[in-house]
């Protein structure tokens, strides 16, 4: 019986079917594998809280979760088995964050349907749909300003390549939305800034390079009109608009929340990180 039942399973599965992946991105030293640690670890936390391990590897690690499809504020230090809950997997993708390794996170991002190669997935070929970015800072070097231009040029690309992602159509269907979760992380340093003046900084930050950048375009000799069309150019976010805003992606379908926690420390912890993951997967 077994063989028939195996070619029975087999013939109906889809290859392409694997399950849904969060990608997480940031600047190196944000707390990203920090954040991999914790979750990974669910219901199984040290008594001291977590330690987290430096993330050296080149390539994206990533590992498998389950939230309670049910009710996704459930901890994630919940054991869902032992609750009897129904559990919805998926993958959390961590990514080296070294500026020269960026563009390969990017390239996952921009197609109309962003999918990753996971290598969790025993089938070779089998590619895992992105539902959502998490895009992790420190917020307590933010609050410093040298991190602050970096953390936000990296932003602005991962904002840029989901805009563009938007005009790439695949028949008459928009690509699905995607949204963004900036994890305003180590939120238990009393000298961080709170969630609220990160997403005003990186606004800021974001409308300066914005501004730079299309200034180095004028001053490259591409012409007024080019610059101002915006769309198919490197201008972040709705035209002919002084500052930038977050709501300003919401027109590339680009839902942006800004959320502060922690992942180590007596901090405001990860469950609303959690949650707002769980509800997009
Ligand atoms: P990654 O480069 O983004 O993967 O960052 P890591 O996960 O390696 O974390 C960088 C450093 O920040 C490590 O020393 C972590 O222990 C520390 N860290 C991570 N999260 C927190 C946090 O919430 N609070 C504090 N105080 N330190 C943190």
């Amino acid at each position: 019986v077994a063989p028939i039942l195996l070619h029975f399973l087999y013939s109906t599965a889809t290859p392409y079917t694997t399950l849904p992946s969060v990608l997480l991105l940031g600047p190196p030293g944000a707390g990203k594998t920090a954040l991999t640690t914790l979750f990974e670890r669910g219901p199984n936390q040290p008594p001291n809280g977590p330690v987290a391990k430096t993330h050296t590897s080149q390539v994206p690690s990533s590992i498998e979760l389950s939230v309670n499809s049910d009710d996704p504020s459930t901890s994630y230090k919940t054991n869902l088995d032992s609750e009897g809950a129904t559990a919805k997997k998926f993958l959390l993708v961590d990514t080296p964050g070294h500026p020269k390794l960026r563009a390969q996170s990017l390239v996952h991002l921009n197609s109309a349907e962003p999918t990753i190669k996971s290598s969790l997935v025993s089938d070779g070929g089998a590619k895992s749909k992105i539902k959502a970015v998490v895009f992790m800072v420190d917020a307590a070097a933010l609050a410093d300003g040298d991190a602050l231009p970096s953390a936000a040029e990296y932003l602005y690309d991962v904002l840029l390549t989901l805009q563009k992602r938007f005009h790439s159509r695949n028949g008459s269907r928009a690509p699905a939305s995607m949204p963004v979760l900036v994890a305003a992380n180590k939120l238990d340093l009393f000298t961080a800034l709170p969630a609220a003046l990160v997403k005003s900084n990186l606004e800021a930050e974001l409308g300066r390079i914005r501004a730079a950048r299309s200034k180095g375009l004028l001053d490259s000799g591409v012409g007024q009109d080019e610059v101002a069309a915006g769309e198919e150019g490197d201008w972040l976010g709705g035209d002919g608009s002084e500052k930038f805003s977050f709501a300003q992606m919401m027109e590339f379908d680009v839902d942006i929340d800004v959320i502060g926690g922690s992942v180590i420390g007596d901090g405001p912890g990860a469950e609303k990180w959690w949650k707002w993951i769980g509800e997009r997967v």
